[in-house]
């Protein structure tokens, strides 16, 4: 795959997916310019995860498949390649959208065998893209979730979320939600750059506030921290203080992990916008698609002098699963993070990430 010279190649695509079964109907909206909507008839919405894959969560549901948040680095990005489709543009514009995806979750969560085991989304692509101000499945997702008392948490950098805070709301007082939200860099250019289809990280701070305010938890996913873009002391403390000011309950961080996939498309990225840092990135990324064993030491001790800095515990785990309510408004992180439980995130990944690359 040449990944330098990746068009977008709508019409290749389309006719690749349109092999797969299940699809409906392929769709293209002036509101959603370059996006190719492709609807498809689920048969399964409950993803079971591995035993061995180190995740705190037995089940996903991914209601879409590509995302239109198109970051750079998206751990994702190679599960595309499953549906014959590459792992760049068309992960970013060729989205697939399980239309009955509720309907199929309330008959296998209606299931004697059902064992209610938390259900994490946002752990592949993100539930909450701009796709869902279009399909708006999660509303009916949550509510076949708490309907059924299965623990569920959700992660995101979509601030349409703040759609559903009431529903939120209501399915915390039925069951256990995490909620998680993906933000690691402050700086909007730089956002725009390698997060171009997000929303700015001045919103998700306004979200993560708005779901304090509504007595929900939120631990944010400070991941990844970029080597010689965000890792600087003076990024590192303006990210983690206003964390903290916006009232997130834990955070988790972790060095950026370039996957296959990921990174290809991030490493052309790097080529194009920052050339000058193209040969320390192949040094730093020689030994596969971790870091170097000591940039990440190095980094841990950085990021866990400011998490301190600003109140938050030191301890990196995911999301935990609370009722609503279990806190009250900003209290807990207006003093500084909630050091009475641990910090925590989901991951945006279907790869596996170990205990050294989160902290
Ligand atoms: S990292 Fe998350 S938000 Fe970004 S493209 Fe991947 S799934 Fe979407």
């Amino acid at each position: 795959m040449r990944w330098e010279a990746q068009e977008p190649k709508a019409a290749g695509s389309e006719d690749a997916l349109l092999a797969l079964q299940g699809v409906v109907r392929s769709v293209r909206t002036p509101e959603f310019a370059g996006i190719t909507f492709h609807e498809v008839i689920a048969k399964s919405a409950l993803n079971k995860v591995g035993k061995t894959s180190g995740m705190p969560f037995g089940w996903t549901i991914n209601p879409y498949r590509g995302c239109s948040h198109a970051c750079v680095y998206c751990f994702a990005r190679k599960t595309h390649t499953y549906l014959d489709l590459d792992a760049g543009m068309d992960f970013d514009s060729q989205l697939v959208v399980k239309t009955n995806v509720a309907e199929v979750l309330r008959r296998e969560l209606a299931r004697p065998s059902w064992n209610h085991e938390h259900v994490a989304m946002g752990t592949n692509t993100d539930p909450y893209q701009r796709a869902e101000g279009r399909y708006q499945l999660m509303p009916d997702i949550i509510r076949a979730l708490a309907a059924s008392g299965t623990p569920f948490s959700i992660l995101t950098k979509g601030t349409l979320l703040a759609r559903d805070i009431p529903l939120l709301k209501s399915a915390g007082q039925d069951t256990e939600i995490g909620m998680g939200i993906s933000l690691a860099l402050l700086d909007p250019d730089l956002a725009h750059r390698v997060e171009p289809g997000t929303p700015t990280p001045k919103a998700r701070l306004e979200l993560v506030s708005r779901l304090r305010d509504a007595g929900l938890p939120c631990s944010v996913m400070a991941m990844p921290i970029l080597p010689w873009l965000t890792d600087g002391d003076e990024s590192l403390d303006a990210l983690f203080g206003a964390l903290a000011g916006a009232g997130a309950t834990g955070v988790t961080a972790g060095a950026l992990h370039l996957r296959p996939g990921a990174r290809e498309w991030y490493l052309s990225f790097i080529n194009r916008e920052y050339p000058q840092l193209a040969g320390k990135y192949a040094q730093l990324y020689s030994g596969g698609s971790y870091a170097s064993k000591e940039y990440r030491q190095w980094l841990a001790g950085r990021v866990n002098f400011f998490k301190k800095k600003h109140g938050f515990t030191s301890k990196a785990e995911f999301m935990p699963l609370r009722k609503a309510g279990a806190e009250s408004g900003q209290a807990a992180a207006k003093a500084g993070g909630d050091a009475s439980t641990p910090a925590a995130s989901g991951a945006s990944a279907a790869g596996k990430l170990s205990a050294d690359t989160l902290f």
